[in-house]
């Protein structure tokens, strides 16, 4: 197709250089060799610092060892982010696969060091905290240091913290493998005449398809897929989650939540907060699945079913006769997002401008490059890259501005200390989220009402992933917790709960004879053993990236410096204070419901469209 050539060539490939010339390079070399340096010091001061001293000078201790984790933790970040960025791109070269296990295995010392240094402040505990207060070098850092005293007062004794750590490569990390080898190597025939097969993934994928016969063919053979593998997959979930709940109840958690909740760096009135928002707004969602039923046709014509969406028309394209949306080239790219985001602030265009003048972006799609998009930054270097696979459709360049949006979080943060420049996965989506938004309502405002029609669904599909399906997984993981202290669950009860929370969400939007009772078995985020609940920090990050851009609408241009204040501030202080700093109340539902309200507008409009769209 000559059209897609054009969109697609000429595309750029980013230039890794200034980072470090090479892997061959003096450069790099001489990185790594300081890496294995700083971590060996590191380990032998934090090792002599297991005991106070009497007499020692606790401020200086304490400036030393932050000064020193910045260090290490910066040095690391670059060189493990570099190893990753050309293994991306070149997965299949064995020189960049070396590299990147390099990096681990050499980044292992420095995360026992990290141990041994919380272990050493847990011991200056009372003089660490007075000085976090009163001294104006270790001020910046309160919040880090409270966040190193909390997970320190959740740790074993080192021996026991070192046993769990060996048991885990064969215990919860082997049942997480376990499920990713079965489930990457998982597939069925397509067709029956030559034989062909599709793995689980490729069926995955044609939830995509245009045509529904093909999307319930795929989604039959997956759910026959799953059927076959449901007793590996229980045992693992089952591995995972009762190691989970072993540790979490020896280390003083309470429960898995609990644990989540600290990592997100919110608080239980917050998740509170947040989940009651959601659920109110199922109503909302269960509308906009009504409407996409109504335009995909269904229950009229040939097909004659419920007249209610399948799970496997939760992302049919919604075509409407004759119209497409309108594609882009590199260049019409480049002069859109650059525009746009000059339109909300000239410093974030102009930021844009450069990543594209000096080529911090790989758009080029070729063999041995990693599909999907990620944004990466060099904290050495203070510069980030941006990689994706251009097609020139809306939604590809609507990656390019979430990316872009990632790296003007980095930029407006890089300037701090590196421990002050971590911030936690509830905010890491607010920059892309909230640049996104500026590139969708601009290509909204200038749509005829068919291409309206596509770009509302598009914004609304993913919209109800991230609040209806997250809370679905929300409900049935806290379910399986709860359920897996008394004992081991068995296939049945864990489809029986999945489609509970699949019931509970979706409700009458979706058939109840076509929903999912294998998500559990797809989703690799229920076996990571370090992070539970690795759904809702998903659903806080869109609605806190809409809930900024709602109040942009009402402030106008001066908002552009308060966000630029916010994402500096996001690895300071807990999330909480940081939003409650930019006048945001997370702890109460007005603010979530604020944020839903966009996607109230859009289901409203939606329903309009169609039903103009159906009359027609
Ligand atoms: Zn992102």
């Amino acid at each position: 197709m000559e059209g897609e050539m054009s969109e697609t060539k000429n595309l750029p490939q980013w230039d890794l250089t200034p980072i470090y010339p090479g892997f061959d390079s003096e450069e790099y070399g001489s990185a790594k060799r300081r890496a294995a340096d700083l971590a060996a010091q590191a380990i032998e001061f934090y090792g002599a610092s297991q005991r106070v001293q009497p007499g020692e000078d606790t401020e200086a201790w304490l400036l030393k060892a932050l000064a020193l984790n910045d260090e290490l933790g910066s040095l690391f970040g670059t060189l493990s982010a570099y190893a990753y960025a050309q293994y991306s791109t070149a997965t299949r070269d064995q020189k960049a696969l070396n590299e990147l296990n390099a990096i681990e295995e050499l980044s292992l010392p420095a995360k026992k060091a990290g141990i041994l240094f919380r272990n050493a402040l847990a011991l200056r505990k009372d003089a660490a905290l007075a000085l976090a207060q009163t001294n104006s070098k270790i001020a910046p850092y309160a919040f880090s240091i409270r966040e190193d005293l909390y997970f320190q007062s959740h740790q074993m004794s080192p021996e026991m913290e070192d046993l769990a750590e060996d048991l885990s490569r064969s215990g919860a990390d082997a049942w997480s493998r376990l499920q990713e080898t079965v489930s990457s190597n998982a597939g069925a025939v397509w067709d029956e005449s030559t034989g062909e097969r599709k793995t689980v993934i490729e069926l995955r994928n044609l939830a995509f398809s245009p045509d529904r016969q093909v999307r319930e063919k795929a989604y039959n053979l997956e759910l026959g897929i799953w059927k076959s593998v449901e007793i590996p997959m229980a045992a693992s979930l089952n591995g995972v989650k009762g190691t989970v709940n072993s540790l979490n109840s020896r280390r003083g958690y309470g429960s898995a939540l609990e644990k989540s909740i600290a990592q997100a760096r919110i608080s239980e009135k917050t998740l509170a907060a947040l989940v009651s928002a959601m659920e109110a707004s199922l109503p909302m969602w269960r509308r906009y699945l009504a409407a996409k039923a109504k335009v995909l046709g269904l229950g009229r014509g040939v097909d004659q079913g419920a007249g209610k969406l399948a799970w496997f028309d939760l992302f049919a394209p919604v075509e409407v006769a004759g119209v497409s949306l309108p594609t882009f080239t590199w260049a019409e790219t480049q002069a859109f997002v650059r525009e746009k985001f000059s339109s909300f602030d000239p410093a974030m265009g102009a930021f844009a401008e450069r990543a594209f003048r000096e080529s911090w972006i790989d758009a080029k799609p070729r063999e041995g490059k990693v599909g999907g998009a990620y944004c990466t930054d060099f904290p050495d270097a203070g510069a980030a890259r941006v990689l994706c696979n251009f097609d020139g459709s809306f939604s590809s360049v609507s990656t390019v501005a979430h990316e872009l949006g990632h790296a003007w979080h980095h930029e407006n943060i890089k300037d701090k200390p590196y421990a002050l420049t971590q911030y936690p996965m509830t905010l890491a989506e607010t920059a892309s989220i909230f640049a996104e938004t500026i590139i969708s309502e601009a290509a909204l405002s200038k749509a005829s009402p068919s291409e309206k029609l596509q770009l509302i669904e598009l914004h609304l599909q993913d919209g109800c992933q991230v609040i209806v399906d997250i809370l679905s997984r929300f409900y049935f993981e806290k379910a399986v917790f709860e359920a897996r202290k008394t004992g081991e669950l068995s296939p049945e009860q864990l489809c029986s709960l999945m489609l509970d929370a699949q019931g509970k969400t979706y409700g009458e939007g979706l058939d109840p004879e076509k929903r999912h009772p294998y998500m559990w078995a797809v989703k690799g985020h229920y076996y990571i053993p370090s992070l539970a609940y690795y759904n809702f920090p998903y659903a806080f990050g869109q609605l806190f990236g809409l809930g900024l851009y709602e109040r942009y609408r009402e402030e106008g241009a001066g908002f552009a410096k308060t966000y630029r204040e916010l994402l500096a501030a996001t690895g300071s202080a807990s999330a909480v204070d940081i939003t409650r700093a930019a006048g945001f109340d997370i702890e109460k539902r007005e603010f979530w419901d604020s944020a839903l309200s966009i996607f109230g507008r859009q289901v409203d409009e939606f329903e309009r469209l169609v039903e103009a769209n159906v009359r027609k």
